[in-house]
């Protein structure tokens, strides 16, 4: 059996080591972050790769797994239903996903606190180097350490986060704080509002503990706004001056700049993600960046997840894509043994499709350019039908055979 390090222990790494150890092999999970990663992330749309991946883990899901909805809804400025849809999903949250995998893995294969600053590899192994001034090596180094991969950096610096020009402010909010208006007209439904230039959805995910009870849930919004480069560089500055250029700390966003996106939110979206804002205790944001590669494969040494993409959320299938990523790695280390033609393998399969989710992504967020505002002026229920079908569906089966 294969010895396989994998560096970043967030859900793309959990995922491939979860795989490859179901399938026999020796894994090594090196986090940089010690203690739980829980409290990142919010809510993920599942895709039935997500859920093949689960189940290929050994991990059962059952009705738990996440809020099931079945409308899509848009509503205008003044918070009434103009477009509506039948689309049934299934809503869970980043840290759901965390703790089926994390807790699925035997815990000595999983070493924080090991953050991975160097590499080497010749015919037979690849070796990674720790800034405590340990070293793994094994057949295989998998990298899923995310949008500023410390990997990629080293194999392919050329390759650097894009900034989109925008950012998503994202926060989850308590069902039982909300109006009946809120509960009645947006709660149970995958929600988008389309206000000039900016685009705001959201849907109900599990509220603290995982549970998916009404009246426990929690509402998730994501809401784009054209963000300067000025601009972010104000809002990646915390109330004391610190400036953080790879991104702030949702704790550390200044709380003149939340009084500023909550008057902004009353100002131009509908009451109901007006209120959202206002009772949401912890709103944070994220820039959004592309981040494209043209190379996953460096002999011994694999980039997955979003280190070898980072695609605009509008796709909604980041983790879904890490997911597919770590089966494909299992399959061809199946196919041909831990060795450099197996990610060859994966590189010649995963490759084309990591670099169509960006274009898809990228054609989803031209909504929210000078173009994509006339044609929403002509026709707003039409767009707003557009945007509800395409926005974060699975097409997983048409990128891999586009
Ligand atoms: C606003 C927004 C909404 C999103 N919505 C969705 C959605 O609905 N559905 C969906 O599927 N996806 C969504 N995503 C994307 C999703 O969060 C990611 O694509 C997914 O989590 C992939 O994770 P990853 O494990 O590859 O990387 P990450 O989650 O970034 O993890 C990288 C890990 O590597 C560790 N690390 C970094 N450097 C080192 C080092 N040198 N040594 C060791 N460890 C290191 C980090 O600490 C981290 O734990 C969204 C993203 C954003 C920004």
């Amino acid at each position: 059996m294969a010895k396989i390090i994998i560096v970043g222990g967030s859900l793309g790494g959990l995922f491939a080591a979860n795989l490859l150890h179901h399938r026999g092999h020796e894994v090594t999970v090196l986090e940089k972050v010690v203690g739980s990663l829980d409290g990142r992330g919010a809510g993920i749309v599942t895709h039935p790769s997500l859920m093949q991946a689960l189940t290929l883990c050994g991990i059962k899901t059952d009705n738990n797994i996440g809020v099931p909805v079945d409308r899509r809804v848009t509503l205008d400025q003044l918070g009434n239903d103009i477009a509506e849809m039948t689309l049934p999903q299934i809503l869970t949250s980043w840290s759901k996903l965390y703790h089926l995998l994390k807790e699925n893995l035997p815990s000595h294969l999983y070493l924080d606190g090991k953050s991975v600053k160097a590499l080497d590899q010749d015919d037979n192994s690849s070796t990674v180097h720790c800034e405590d001034g340990t070293s793994y090596t094994g057949d295989l180094v998998i990298a899923s350490d995310g949008l500023r991969s410390s990997v990629r950096n080293l194999l392919a610096p050329d390759v650097v986060p894009e900034y989109a020009g925008y950012v998503a402010w994202r926060g989850v909010c308590d069902e039982h704080l909300l109006s009946k208006l809120s509960l009645t007209t947006l709660f149970e439904t995958f929600g988008f509002g389309l206000p000039p230039g900016e685009q705001i959805l959201g849907y109900p995910v599990a509220g603290s503990n995982n549970n998916i009870q009404p009246g426990f849930r929690r509402y998730n919004f994501v809401w784009y706004r054209k963000t300067s480069d000025a601009e972010l560089i104000d809002l990646l500055t915390d109330a004391d001056g610190n400036y953080y250029p790879q991104g702030i700390s949702p704790i550390k966003v200044s709380w003149r700049n939340l009084a500023k996106i909550r008057d902004a939110a009353r100002k131009t979206l509908a009451p109901q993600w007006a209120e959202l804002l206002e009772k949401t205790a912890l709103v944070f944001f994220q820039a959004i960046y592309d981040v494209y590669s043209e190379k996953i494969a460096f002999h011994r040494i694999g980039l997955m997840g979003d280190a070898s993409f980072v695609a605009r959320p509008h796709v909604g299938m980041g983790v879904s894509k890490a997911a597919e990523d770590a089966m494909c790695i299992c399959d061809v280390i199946d196919q041909y043994g831990a060795n450099a033609e197996a990610l060859r393998a994966y590189e010649k399969i995963r490759l084309p499709v990591g670099q169509r989710v960006i274009e898809r992504a990228r054609y989803l967020g031209e909504y929210m350019t000078e173009q994509g505002q006339e044609e929403l002026k002509k026709d707003l229920p039409g767009i707003a039908k557009r945007v509800m079908l395409e926005t974060a569906v699975d097409i997983s089966k048409q990128l891999q055979e586009a």
